[in-house]
Parts: structure tokens; sequence; C-alpha cells
């Protein structure tokens, strides 16, 4: 009866040319990973290239054959997306607009899983900000009926982010419509970094979370030590056991007994144009 269910971890991996999606599999395995997570195209635009063109069929061909459970991929919609926005309706128009089209991607690849940063209210206000990004979610998901949960992430409040409270997340999700199609993706050096002390008492943390959004809705958790104090809004991750919260409480984030069936992704950064996460991967699965 006790037995140990396998944890479900990878990290971020790139999706390049000419392998795509395919080579994005093949990274996962080389760092003894059983799941992953990337960005359709470049984060930081708009530029996609077509879903044939990403190889989805021989990748999906490799995942089945090493045992990656395609449900458990995770995509990451790129940073442009900001549905807080209500000083430009460009920009507002361009995240609706984008959002839908990342959705219909993550479908289209067979993915279920979509991180999303709920957005930053650029000064207008936070109370404004939360309410445009409702606006969007709902233009958006009234009329979308893929089978795509949205993760909306944990932010570190860096800047105008929203969604640096666990009780702004609740407030989103309770103002949309199609609440079903929402879930959280909780960033460990974000929350530490907006003032949750999982160093100190990640049990309490875990208890605030549920109380508030509840466990239910968390399906990924970005593991990720960080390079800054708690409370300090910085948003700047640090390598596992490398930053203020340490190997021993991101060990017990991975095998919390609570959080047993959530999809852990490294999100560290690369040490001498080299990725870490075999490595770190190995470090944290050792109980
Ligand atoms: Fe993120
Ligand atoms: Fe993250
Ligand atoms: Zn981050």
């Amino acid at each position: 009866m006790n037995k140990m269910k396998e944890l479900i971890i990878g990290s971020h991996v790139n999706m390049s040319s000419p392998k795509m999606l395919l080579g994005s599999v093949e990274q996962a395995l080389s760092y003894d990973a059983n799941t992953f997570m990337f960005y359709t195209g470049a984060p930081q635009n708009t530029k996609r290239k077509p879903i044939s063109e990403l190889r989805v069929e021989e990748a999906i061909e490799l995942m089945k054959k090493k045992n990656i459970n395609i449900d458990h991929l995770v995509v990451h919609a790129p940073y442009i997306i900001n549905l807080a926005n209500t000083t430009a309706d460009y920009v507002f128009d361009l995240a609706k607009d984008f959002l839908r089209q990342e959705i219909e991607r993550t479908a289209k690849i067979g993915a279920k899983l979509l991180v999303l940063h709920p957005g930053s209210h650029v000064g207008a206000g936070e109370e404004i900000g939360l309410a445009r990004i409702i606006e969007g979610l709902n233009e958006v998901l009234d009329k979308d009926d893929h089978d795509v949960t949205i993760l909306l992430e944990t932010m570190s409040g860096k800047g105008s982010e929203l969604g640096y409270t666990f009780e702004q997340l609740r407030y989103i999700i309770d103002n949309v419509t199609k609440k079903e199609r929402l879930g959280v993706c909780l960033d460990t050096c974000h929350i530490f970094d907006a003032g949750y002390d999982i160093v100190k008492d990640l049990d309490r943390v875990i208890a605030q979370f549920d109380e508030v959004v509840g466990l239910d809705l968390l399906k990924v958790v970005h593991v990720n030590d960080s390079k800054n104090t708690l409370g300090s809004s910085k948003d700047r991750h640090a390598n596992i056991g490398e930053g203020y919260i340490g190997l021993g409480t991101l060990k017990k984030v991975v095998h919390h007994p609570l959080l047993q069936d959530k999809i852990f992704i490294l999100e560290t950064p690369w040490i001498d144009d080299k990725p870490p996460y075999k490595e770190e991967i190995k470090l944290l699965r050792e109980g």
C-alpha cells in the first residue's frame, strides 16, 4: 500500500530547428526526466512555426517508447502576453489573440497544460489590472473549448506583476466563468521572493495555499532556488542548493506527501553554457 509513486520531474527544454519537439524529448531523456516544459517559439516574440513543422508525431512516438506521458507536458506561454494591460488596447488585444492561438497550438500538439503569467498592471493599479485579467480570460475562454488547462503562475511581485499572493489567484479564478479551465503553477523562487517562507515552514505555506486556492488546482510546481532573500520581489532563479531556499527545502517540496501527483519542472540557470538538469534532477530524486 505504501508504494511510492514515481516522481514526475523534468525541466525547461528548448525546441529548435531542425529537430523541434523531437529534440525537446531527446533533451528531456538525456536529463533522465520523465516530463518537460517548452515554449512553442521564442518566449519574447509572437513568431511561431506551423505545427506541421514541429515534428510532433515523431516526438509522440519517442515519448510512448520511453514512457513519457504527454498529459504531463507543460507549455509555457510567452511573457509578452500581458492580459493586465489597460493602458494600450493593442497590447490587451494582442494578448488575447496570442493566448487564443497558444491554446490552440497546445491542443494541436496534444499537450494539456499551458502556464501563463497573469500579467502586469503597468501602473494602473492592482484592482484594475486584476479586473482586466479576468475580462481577458473570460473573452478568450468563453469562445474556446479545447482540452487545455491554463495554469496561472504564482509571481514574485517584481515591478507591477500580479498574482504574487494566493488570494489574487483565487480572486481571478473566482471571477472567471469557465473556472474549470483554470489551474495554478506554483514557482518556489517566486513565492519565496513574494514573502512566503517555505524555508521556515513549508507545511504552513502549503496549508495556506490549500486553504486559499486549493491543492486540487495545483498541477505544476516550478522548482527553483532563489538568488535573493525572502520577500525580495526579485525573481532571479538560482541553481538547486545554490540560493536562499536551499537543497533541503527543495527536496522537501518534491517529496512532500501532499504534492505527490504534481509535475515538477526546473527552470534553473545553465552553468558554463551547459544545462544543469541531469545533475539537479538526480539530486532532487534522492529523498
Ligand atoms: Fe514562468
Ligand atoms: Fe516559473
Ligand atoms: Zn521566474
